[in-house]
């Protein structure tokens, strides 16, 4: 029998209907739609290790803000589905349970770029761990959307146990005042931000080098472009290995397919997109687990190479080990 679109959607709507006569206290009116997000928050295992995404919220970050030609831009967003909508970029950070450690890598935005982030405190309420039992911050970069969590309205660090660390590199930049007045108008207030942070951590501060054993476990890999500094890390555990490749993508349906596409904001654009494909050939090549701070959440899969650019492949949801 061939069942036409037509008649498998009357007879769903005709079921539906009788399914809700059948349980009259069901009724659509007394259910409560709550607007509010949840946390978000998937626990994921690599090896003995845990690594769990945190999500902070959603920025926009429309078609423009990327060095994109706005037809091509069109026909990608038709094609993904999304020609309608606002173009979100979520903001992720993750915490790793070595084990011996607890370490946070990143800490979202806070109030820095509006109400629809600053949600990492939720969630990580939501997992049961308290600010205080994180003893190390790792950052990838010091840009406001994962550093300006670190701290609260006041400047106080908001984690009071851990160690911030963060690439010497990058650290330098953010302190030179050469780069302060280099950089567009917009951008400055960013400096105040990253520096504001790391006074707060300014007694308990480690510089790591380039290419560093941050941890046991956890190796940083220079990933340069987006800033000086900019940075990744390689969590291993075990035969598992899980690639957390920072901003090497902010958008999944522009840079997979045009990994020389950048947002304006990157400091170097043409090292950033020399960056952005080597990651992603990489992680194709090498077959890792990727994790980003700007993919669509949990924000773990991985990338295959294909005729048209890379794909993006989601992990599954991690329901049992
Ligand atoms: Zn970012």
């Amino acid at each position: 029998m061939n069942l036409s679109r037509r008649q498998l959607l009357a007879g769903a709507s005709a079921s539906a209907a009788a399914t809700v006569l059948s349980h009259p206290r069901m009724a659509a009116s007394e259910t409560t739609l709550d607007s509010n997000p949840l946390p978000g928050v998937v626990r994921q295992w690599i090896g003995s290790s845990q690594v769990t995404a945190l999500l902070d919220g959603y920025m926009e970050m429309p078609a423009d803000l990327f060095s994109i030609p706005s037809s091509e831009a069109e026909e990608l967003l038709v094609r993904a589905f999304k020609e309608d909508q606002p173009n979100l970029s979520p903001v992720n950070a993750f915490l790793l349970n070595l084990g011996e450690h607890l370490v946070l890598i990143d800490t979202g935005a806070a109030n820095s770029f509006g109400p629809t982030l600053g949600k990492l405190p939720e969630a990580l309420e939501a997992h049961g761990v308290s600010a205080d039992q994180i003893d190390a911050v790792l950052v990838t970069h010091l840009h406001p959307d994962h550093i300006a969590g670190a701290i609260d309205d006041t400047g106080s660090a908001v984690f009071p146990n851990a160690e911030l660390i963060v690439p010497e590199t990058e650290f330098r930049y953010w302190h030179d005042d050469a780069a302060v007045a280099a950089a567009p108008d917009a951008f400055k207030p960013f400096f105040a931000t990253a520096r504001l942070a790391a006074k707060a951590y300014a007694t308990r501060t480690t510089l790591i080098s380039r290419e560093a054993e941050v941890l046991p476990g956890l190796l940083s890999v220079p990933l340069p472009g987006h800033t000086p500094g900019h940075t990744g890390y390689i969590v291993t555990s075990g035969d598992d290995s899980l690639f957390i490749w920072a901003d090497i993508i902010h958008n999944v349906t522009f840079q997979l397919t045009h990994p020389e596409w950048g947002p304006v904001f990157d400091v170097d654009p043409a090292q950033s997109a020399r960056t952005r494909l080597r990651a992603l050939d990489m992680a194709a090549s090498d077959r890792l687990l990727v994790a980003g701070m700007h993919m669509p959440f949990p924000a773990m899969g991985h990338i295959s190479a294909g005729a048209e650019g890379f794909y993006y492949m989601p992990a599954e949801w991690p329901y049992h080990r």
